[in-house]
């Protein structure tokens, strides 16, 4: 248990306040959980007090947080990359992340009632050139997943996410390999297929 100094809304106002963190280090992750004068923190929060006070609590500077998102999915594998530069959502870009979790991927999870495999979620800027990723990419605002879920082939999945109704915004079964979904605000319910042809991709409409 360390004590920290963090943020806390008391009524409508933010208040500088003690607050009782556990952080549980574990390589180079770190789980955990604060505690203000009003309770629990929400896990945004106690993300940005830890992120701050890292130097303080032991943490080192190249730990990243086991945040749970949701049931079953963290913050940890929903920003992991093999490229092995930087790839640290923002304020903005976590909450996207958090969004689709909650009402995608957990949804998903609980309905198939086995692991979701997240191969790649939120892109830095510099994640997304490395891997070849479109600027515009919804991974790179923290919107998008590819997923994959074993013994399920990538069709299968993906109009299951359909037919299970989920408000996807974008639904890409790409290659035969894993379904890349998206949720955010402009909720297109759109529905491809990417394939490769002549060495281009190429994107059909609908997966049913
Ligand atoms: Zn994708």
């Amino acid at each position: 248990m360390v004590g920290l100094i963090g943020r806390q809304w008391i009524g409508t106002r933010p208040a500088i306040v003690l607050l009782r963190c556990t952080i549980q280090l574990n390589q180079a992750q770190f789980r955990l959980e604060c505690c203000g004068p009003q309770g629990e923190l929400p896990a945004e929060a106690a993300f940005h007090a830890v992120q701050r006070a890292g130097m303080h609590a032991g943490v080192p500077s190249n730990a990243r947080p086991l945040m749970q998102l949701t049931a079953n999915f963290t913050l940890d594998e929903l920003t992991r990359t093999t490229t092995g530069l930087p790839n640290v959502p923002n304020r903005s870009e976590r909450a996207a992340l958090l969004a689709l979790a909650e009402h995608v991927l957990q949804p998903l999870r609980d309905a198939l009632g086995q692991p979701v495999r997240v191969t790649s979620g939120f892109r830095s800027t510099a994640v997304n050139r490395a891997v070849g990723g479109v600027p515009s990419s919804q991974h790179r605002s923290g919107q998008a997943a590819d997923i994959h879920v074993s013994g399920m082939s990538a069709m299968a999945l993906a109009r299951r996410i359909v037919a299970l109704g989920l408000p996807f915004d974008q639904l890409i079964e790409e290659f035969g390999q894993w379904v890349h979904v998206s949720y955010g605000p402009l909720q297109r319910r759109q529905q491809l297929i990417a394939v490769r042809r002549e060495g281009r991709t190429r994107y059909l409409q609908g997966v049913m």
